[in-house]
């Protein structure tokens, strides 16, 4: 069945949504995202992916394509309109179209595209099994905080990982890892949780400002600085977060098994707490 997408104002079918030829997005990847994932039909952390997203357009210099209430009454009815239960909503300001030019052009609209997805987020089969990932040179630009639609090396990277026979990769930059393809990475070492501190070389996860308010407040201790992969390949755990994803343990790194290359227990606890409490905080 088609969905119902919702494009610069209207609610269209999906086969009738269009976007212009000289829209930013699509040739230069002048835009950027969010994902919000839909648990029970809630919105899961919404507000933490509006603050992003506002961040995202300031550090671009772009227009809000609407206001917070706006987007969140948008979210609400795709969700009705597609009876969407457990997936993804999709949203996506590009700087709007305009002849073709390096410079950012005046008095553009920007252009606002969502649409939902359909996914099994709760019983997804890798959170039983863990995923296994390979690591591989982090070639991305150096404003990684800013959630940009440039997703070629990302993309790249899983594709990598498809060929090499696993899951994922980790990106690896001077010598530590700074996140996923699409997700921020993480180790547990005599039950401390490592993961990079923020900057311009990472995403500032939505899921990963939870997961790491939960852990704290179970008193597990977390502490914010890169890591090596010879040391991620040491630890007693490895798990990676994102949106969709939650919380999923990573039990290979570069074909060495971590402990009994099984999901640890704090990835499965903090995946356990992060889905409960997302279950009741949902809007
Ligand atoms: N890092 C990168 C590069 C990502 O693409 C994502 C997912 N969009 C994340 C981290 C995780 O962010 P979030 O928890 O907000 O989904």
């Amino acid at each position: 069945m088609s969905r119902t997408v919702y494009v610069n104002g209207e609610y269209l079918a999906e086969e009738d949504a269009k976007i212009s030829i000289f829209d930013r997005g699509f040739l230069m990847a002048d835009g950027v995202y969010e994902v919000t994932s839909i648990l029970g039909g809630k919105m899961i952390d919404f507000t933490g992916h509006m603050k992003r997203l506002a961040r995202s357009l300031d550090e671009l210099d772009m227009a809000p394509a609407a206001t917070d209430d706006e987007i969140e009454a948008i979210h609400r009815e795709l969700i009705r309109a597609n009876d969407l239960v457990e997936g993804l909503v999709y949203l996506q300001v590009t700087r709007g179209a305009a002849d073709r030019s390096f410079l950012f052009p005046d008095g553009v609209k920007s252009s606002l595209v969502m649409f939902t997805q359909t996914m099994n987020l709760t019983e997804a089969p890798a959170a039983e099994t863990g995923i296994k990932i390979i690591s591989m040179p982090d070639i991305r630009w150096g404003r990684r905080d800013i959630k940009t639609i440039q997703l070629l090396a990302p993309s790249l990277g899983k594709v990598a990982a498809k060929a090499a026979g696993v899951d994922d990769a980790w990106l690896v930059e001077d010598g530590c890892v700074t996140e996923g393809t699409s997700n921020n990475a993480y180790i547990v070492k005599g039950g401390k949780i490592i993961t990079r501190d923020l900057s311009h070389d990472i995403l500032s996860g939505i899921t990963r400002a939870s997961v790491l308010r939960f852990a704290r407040e179970m008193q597990m201790e977390v502490v914010e600085r890169p890591f090596t992969i010879a040391e991620a390949q040491e630890a007693d755990e490895a798990f990676v977060t994102s949106a969709t994803t939650f919380v999923t343990p990573v039990v290979e790194i570069d074909g060495q098994a971590l402990g009994d290359a099984a999901p640890g227990p704090i990835a499965r606890r903090l995946r356990e707490i992060y889905i409960e409490e997302s279950l009741k905080t949902g809007i």
